[in-house]
């Protein structure tokens, strides 16, 4: 994808190098901590002192990133701006109203989202709640390696991907969906977040269409290295879960076949109108 020099979106919050969860800090052994970090990073710890006692306050620890993922921070900026753009013009020209922009939240290791608590292994996911982009960038190399997914449009396409959730939700079709899951039994249940899941890889594919028209962001092979990243984490392939955690997009995805072709479709019509993957047969082609 041609990216380097373009400009990068203003939405993108990153708290990486805060691995490791949060330290509560109250009174007490929190005290002592706080003060040990205020010397450390050259304060004052009296300055300190005084607001911290009887009061919780939360406390990070620092890792280093590096220069790699410095660039790959700086690429998913560039393919969040470009997603701006894109779903701009398609909500003026669609739905005669402006987009309400995502913020995209870059990790390390676990954060905490209006959705709960997240790990790495859950993967890039985006919280409702929050209307957030949740990514670990580690998640990069995972598409490289254990996905066999290499290239970077296969991470714009993993973006744009969230976004598409991020579009279900404005245009309410998460809600309604969530309302149609109610009661269901579970095979029910997952067949609706398939339904989902695939409709955000249309969205997905549309984001490329409009890209490619508005900017020529495209280089050759750039569809192949999406489609492949589609083909590679669809659900036949993807790895269960870890426990514990509360991860929002770890429902079910479509086959690979599916996301596939569902993302083509987007690609090659750009058209949002053409989303209806919950009419009967479209998801199972
Ligand atoms: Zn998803």
């Amino acid at each position: 994808m041609r990216w380097f020099g373009r400009e990068s979106s203003g939405n993108v919050e990153d708290r990486r190098g805060f691995g490791g969860g949060t330290l509560a800090i109250g009174g007490g052994i929190g005290t002592v901590i706080m003060v040990v970090i205020s010397m450390l990073f050259g304060v004052n710890p009296l300055q300190y002192l005084s607001n911290v006692t009887n009061k919780q306050q939360e406390q990070q620890v620092a890792t280093s990133t590096t220069p790699e993922q410095d660039n790959q921070a700086k690429f998913v900026s560039v393919v969040l701006k470009d997603t701006e753009d894109v779903w701009d013009e398609i909500f003026q020209s669609q739905y005669n109203e402006s987009y309400s922009k995502p913020k995209l939240v870059l990790f390390t290791q676990s954060i905490e989202s209006g959705c709960g608590s997240a790990s790495v292994s859950s993967g890039p996911f985006y919280c409702p709640l929050d209307s957030k982009l949740y990514i670990d960038l580690s998640f990069y190399d995972d598409l490289q390696r254990r996905f066999q997914a290499p290239g970077d449009f296969a991470m714009a396409y993993v973006v744009a991907h969230e976004v598409g959730h991020h579009i279900q939700n404005l245009l309410g079709t998460m809600e309604k969906v969530r309302g149609m899951q109610e009661g269901k039994s579970e095979a029910e249940i997952n067949a609706l977040s398939v339904k989902l899941e695939l409709q955000a890889d249309f969205y997905a594919g549309v984001w490329a269409h409009h890209a490619q028209k508005m900017k020529k962001i495209l280089e050759p092979g750039d569809i192949e290295e999406a489609l492949t990243a589609a083909n590679a984490i669809g659900d036949d392939l993807l790895q269960k879960q870890s426990q514990g955690y509360v991860v929002p997009d770890a429902f079910t995805h479509g086959t690979s076949k599916q996301r596939m072709f569902w993302f083509k479709k987007g690609y090659q019509t750009g058209d949002v109108n053409q989303a209806d993957t919950f009419a009967s047969n479209n998801a199972g082609m």
